[in-house]
């Protein structure tokens, strides 16, 4: 089974701002599209890398669905997959989620080696390098979509509500995690929800989603349809991730 890559379109976006950025740190991971051809090995190949935003998205709802349903494929997974991408990758979709061991998003999305950029933190907290990683990818080399996937029962997101509520400061480097997650905070309150905490963690993920697609330079890719930028929220009961907004229509 062979994986292509989606040819000029996506090479196409290393214009402008995008090609400085894929100099700078072509160093340190080629974007180069795959042209190899895939030798079945012990894992299934979910084929090419979807190229479009509608198409990624499906391709990892498809993925949490076998999680759900324990119907796992456990895709390209293995040394022949390993082997092809030795020296290049072509990412299909940017996730960010928390550090929470629970929600692992190659795992919740049954995705193979070289399908995801994963970028984790506390909340799901963001800051100009987490920011600057998530863009990686869609400046660069055309990955058409963007996951903020928050969880339930988020330790992170209830700590920062509770020292809020309080008027505390977590100790060290903690407190900015308080910083970043205080905008989710202060909606959940105006808000009044049941389950503050729960709010708060739905808050982050939708505001990060919606600054990431209004932002200078992943706009103009949303713009263009290049691009998705989705908030997402994962249950710790089921498994399931439910689609909170930007989902490709
Ligand atoms: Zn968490």
């Amino acid at each position: 089974m062979s994986i292509r890559a989606d040819g000029p379109g996506r090479r196409a976006l290393l214009t402008g701002s995008a090609s400085l950025a894929a100099a700078f740190l072509a160093g340190c991971s080629s974007t180069e599209p795959i042209d190899g051809t895939y030798k079945a090995g012990l894992a299934p190949s979910a084929g090419p890398p979807p190229g479009t935003p509608k198409a990624a998205y499906e391709r990892l709802m498809e993925g949490n669905g076998r999680w759900v349903t324990n119907a796992l494929r456990h895709p390209d997974r293995d040394p022949t997959r390993r082997q092809l991408l030795a020296t290049s990758q072509q990412p299909y979709g940017a996730v960010l989620s928390c550090i929470d061991s629970r929600v692992p998003p190659e795992l919740v999305f049954d995705t193979g080696l070289g399908d995801l950029f994963v970028m984790r933190s506390g909340g799901a907290a963001v800051g100009p390098v987490i920011t600057g990683s998530i863009e990686y990818g869609p400046m660069t080399s055309g990955t058409p979509l963007i996951v903020v996937l928050g969880h339930q029962r988020c330790g992170a997101v209830s700590a920062v509500y509770e020292a809020l509520r309080e008027g505390k400061q977590l100790p060290g480097n903690l407190q900015a995690i308080t910083e970043a997650l205080r905008p989710a905070y202060e909606q959940s309150v105006r808000e009044s929800h049941a389950d503050p905490a729960e709010a708060m963690a739905k808050a982050q993920v939708k505001l990060t989603a919606d600054a990431l697609r209004g932002n200078r330079d992943l706009a103009p890719l949303v713009g263009k349809g290049a691009l998705a930028v989705v908030s997402a929220y994962y249950s710790l009961d089921t498994g399931v991730v439910e689609v909170l907004n930007g989902a490709p229509a």
